[in-house]
């Protein structure tokens, strides 16, 4: 079994303790990662510090930070399959899903690679005999924590924009699943040696040790943390009592995914499942309460029950897996826990409990479920990130928006529907920070991610995704060569 430490300074460190890694397939251990301590984050923390304050990467070009990236990207490409292979091993989702987390991750380094370049401050038409602009300026030290549902691709999101506005940084993957992240600095360490020290390190460990002190550092200048709702809380509670450094919160969902009468019943359905079953609902923007009208309500049931029959529930390497288990066996008991609420509260369609995997028995696999209810249910209100969707009839366009927007969360929605004027009436009303037409999922690193209310604060990717990352100077010349005269 392989045994990692955590990456410091471009050299392997050891940490106070040591953590399995388990493989949710089969409940076995496959790697023992550092369980970092207060003092190994600060390690990392000063390490990071010294390359920002008086290291060569202060002096970097953009255009040097960006084909680092470019490198990077390529180096990510070139090692893909074992990449998609580790994380299938590491977070139980299918290999063909974990092989385009890999391509994204690759496109999205590229991505803010090509972006480096392009970071520009303005000149400000002030009154009086003067001159101001503003220099866009890296925010310093960046804290990155990371969930266990995407590890890499969610690494790069923060990764790359930090690297492009000049930040060093420190990373967090989840304690679940830091596999990739560990294989990534093993990468760089071999292929790119000339990154300078200090600028990417990592810390593995749990999250109210690690995760916490990277949060609470003096010397941290900017938390982008995505993860769940509460934690986001604390993180909050952290920076407060801190040094009120920068953050930015990638948060959890309850996101509807709502069909009118007159959408497609086939692809509708289509879209009723994937939108909330890829990756075992472990995504932050499933579509958990479908909502479907009451005039093709019960077809539209009738059809999600039968293509559920064929998810295909296995061995996650195998390419014909649809579904693989859920990441570890706390989360297993939490979704199955919200299987028996649900039972209690709403109506069963379909699953509605553990799946038995021939060959993987002590794996933690749950059965696709659908539940019938009303918006009120705790199943309707509360993330569970598991595949588990909640199913809400409505009756006219008004009180779709109304059930819609009714959720302490508004990261995404969907509307489903072949009249363009009822899609963007509706887009218009939906209170989330990303909204699809007649599809739910697809995901591009040239567009803002991120929530309204309490799906988080700020946007990553894009445009947007590098503003995280940069402090705003101003700068105001007096071209006056006369005294104020004011005294
Ligand atoms: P989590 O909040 O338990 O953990 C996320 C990360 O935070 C982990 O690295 C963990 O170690 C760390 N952490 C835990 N406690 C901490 C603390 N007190 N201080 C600092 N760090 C701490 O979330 P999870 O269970 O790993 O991931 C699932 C959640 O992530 C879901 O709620 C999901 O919606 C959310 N998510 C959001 C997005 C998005 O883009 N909005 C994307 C993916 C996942």
């Amino acid at each position: 079994m392989k045994s990692h430490e955590n990456y410091i300074q471009n050299e392997w460190v050891a940490g106070a303790g040591a953590r399995e890694v388990i493989d949710p397939a089969t409940g076995a251990p496959i790697a023992v990662v550092a369980e970092s301590s207060r003092e190994d984050v600060e390690r990392a923390v000063a390490a990071a510090r010294e390359a920002f304050d008086h290291g060569p990467w202060r002096r970097s070009t953009a255009l040097e930070r960006g084909r680092l990236l470019f490198r990077m990207a390529a180096v990510v490409g070139r090692h893909a399959a074992e990449l998609a292979e580790l994380e299938t091993r590491n977070t139980g989702k299918p290999l063909v899903e974990s092989e385009v987390d890999i391509a994204d991750t690759v496109t999205c380094l590229e991505y803010f690679g090509g972006l480096a370049t392009k970071v520009q401050g303005s000149t400000l038409p002030v009154p009086d005999n003067a001159l101001n602009f503003t220099l866009k300026e890296p925010v310093g030290v960046a804290g990155l924590i990371v969930p266990w549902n995407y590890p890499l691709m969610l690494l790069a999101w923060k990764l790359g924009p930090a690297l492009a506005a000049g930040c060093t940084v420190v990373a967090k993957p989840a304690e679940q699943t830091p596999l990739t992240t560990l294989a990534f600095a093993r990468l760089l360490q071999e292929e790119i040696p000339e990154l300078p020290p200090g600028v990417f390190n990592v810390v593995t460990g749990d999250g109210p040790v690690a995760g916490r002190a990277l949060v609470e550092s003096m010397g941290v200048d900017k938390i982008a943390f995505t993860g769940g709702t509460e934690t986001g809380r604390e993180v909050l509670r952290g920076v407060a009592a801190s040094n009120l450094k920068k953050v930015s919160l990638e948060l959890g969902g309850k996101s509807p995914n709502i069909f009118f009468a007159d959408a497609d019943l086939d692809a509708a359905t289509d879209g009723a499942l994937f939108g909330v079953f890829i990756n075992q609902g472990e995504v932050c923007s499933a579509g958990s309460r479908v909502l479907i009208q009451q005039d093709v309500y019960g077809p539209f049931l009738d059809l999600m029950r039968e293509k559920t029959q064929r998810i295909t529930l296995g061995d996650p390497m195998a390419r014909d897996t649809k579904m693989g288990p859920v990441v570890s066996a706390e989360h297993f008991e939490r979704v199955l826990g919200f299987l028996e609420t649900g039972k209690k509260e709403a109506k069963l369609v379909a699953g509605g409990g553990a799946a038995r995997v021939p060959g993987f028995e002590k794996g933690y696999f749950i059965q696709p479920t659908i539940f019938e209810s009303d918006n009120q249910a705790r199943i309707a209100r509360e993330e569970i990130f598991g595949p588990v969707v909640t199913c809400i009839p409505f009756k006219d366009e008004e009180e779709a928006l109304a059930i819609a927007n009714d959720t302490p969360y508004g990261l995404a929605a969907a509307v489903w529907s072949r009249d363009i004027y009822k899609c963007l009436r509706l887009v218009k009303g939906l209170r989330a920070g990303i909204v699809w037409v007649n599809t739910m999922q697809p995901c591009y690193v040239e567009a803002p991610w991120g929530g309204y209310k309490q799906s988080g604060h700020g946007r990553e990717m894009s445009l947007h995704g590098i503003e995280e990352f940069l402090e705003v100077k101003q700068v105001h010349i007096n071209l006056s060569e006369a005294p104020i005269g004011w005294y």
